[in-house]
């Protein structure tokens, strides 16, 4: 696709294709040279309309969705924010179970979207009936003619990334990248893009990023969900209380945690410094650079992808907010 040139027919037709940055002062002591893929200009401002798009127009081609129908999904935020977007151009209604983690920001763009929003704790049980995931099974088993995104288990999530940023990464970087750092939540982007790198250069590292109170990082040591590493934290779209079939955890060779506070402070210095307004976790990308530069992963001639998943402007009340940093103690 050639951006910019003509007419766009909607919307929908300029998901993917995002720069890639050069990273200039925010790096300067870390070894090798950084880049950013920012996943925030995408039209729905984040790396979830890569999915969403995938995922509809998947089941539009198996005939399981017409007009009128309703799409149902768990979402801390983007993945609703990029249904509602295309539920919008394609005539879909859009139900959305969110976690009461997520920034008022997202929830209320949710609803000027027009998606219908059911806030849901997020320090509950995947379990529990009220969990957001319970509650958007509830939602899809009550409405007829709905289908379920269910991108935490749905092989195509990772497809997505695996058909269009890996691609566009090995192209933008002329098959230079030695190295990719992706947050980790489903585990979509890390598992699809990290297995179309590695195909065609399998030295390339996939480096994964997980939040302290996810159970991401242990599970890929040893296999087992350990429940003592479950605890509440703030980054939203990072890590997991659970294992989702989503990621492929053979293609990740390892994984580093990050704090709230770090992952914070992180994505406020990098707006001081280059300019790029990121999202919460695209901060934790960079954090988990720093840990990983200190563990000597990386050499003069290391050429870094960092995947920034979406924008600064749905955190405004959070990370953007001096009074919610203070009150975090972050400040
Ligand atoms: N960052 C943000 C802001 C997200 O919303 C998500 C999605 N949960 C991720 C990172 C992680 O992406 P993935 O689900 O593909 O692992």
């Amino acid at each position: 696709m050639t951006r910019n040139q003509g007419i766009t027919e909607n919307i929908l037709k300029l998901v993917g294709e995002t720069p890639l940055v050069k990273l200039h002062t925010i790096t300067k002591d870390l070894k090798g040279s950084y880049y950013a893929k920012l996943e925030a200009f995408n039209p729905g401002h984040s790396a979830k309309d890569r999915i969403a798009l995938h995922i509809i127009e998947d089941a539009e081609r198996k005939g399981i969705i017409k007009k009128g129908f309703t799409i149902v999904e768990t979402t801390s935020g983007n993945t609703g924010f990029s249904l509602a977007m295309i539920s919008i151009v394609k005539g879909y209604k859009c139900i959305l179970a969110v976690s009461d983690k997520s920034s008022v920001d997202k929830i209320d763009m949710l609803k000027s979207l027009g998606a219908e929003v059911h806030v849901c704790p997020a320090n509950v049980a995947p379990d529990d009936p009220r969990s957001y995931y319970e509650v958007a099974k509830r939602i899809h088993k009550e409405t007829k003619k709905s289908v379920y995104i269910n991108q935490y288990f749905n092989e195509l999530n990772s497809d997505a990334h695996y058909r269009t940023t890996g691609p566009e990464i090995w192209k933008q970087t002329e098959g230079k990248i030695t190295h990719l750092i992706v947050a980790s939540g489903t585990g979509g982007t890390i598992s699809g893009t990290g297995k179309y790198l590695k195909e065609q250069n399998p030295a390339i590292k996939v480096l994964g990023v997980d939040a302290v109170g996810s159970v991401l990082k242990k599970y890929h040591e040893t296999g087992k969900l350990d429940p003592k590493e479950i605890k509440p934290y703030k980054i939203e779209g990072l890590g997991k209380n659970l294992i989702p079939t989503a990621t492929d955890f053979d293609v990740i060779d390892v994984y580093e945690k990050v704090t709230d506070k770090a992952a914070a402070l992180a994505s406020r210095e990098i707006v001081k410094t280059e300019g790029i307004f990121p999202g919460y976790t695209s901060g934790a990308v960079l954090q988990a650079a720093r840990q990983y530069n200190d563990l000597g992963m990386f050499d003069d001639d290391s050429f870094v992808v960092l995947i920034f998943p979406d924008h600064g402007s749905r955190y405004m009340n959070k990370i953007y907010s001096n009074t919610w940093m203070k009150k975090q103690g972050f400040l």
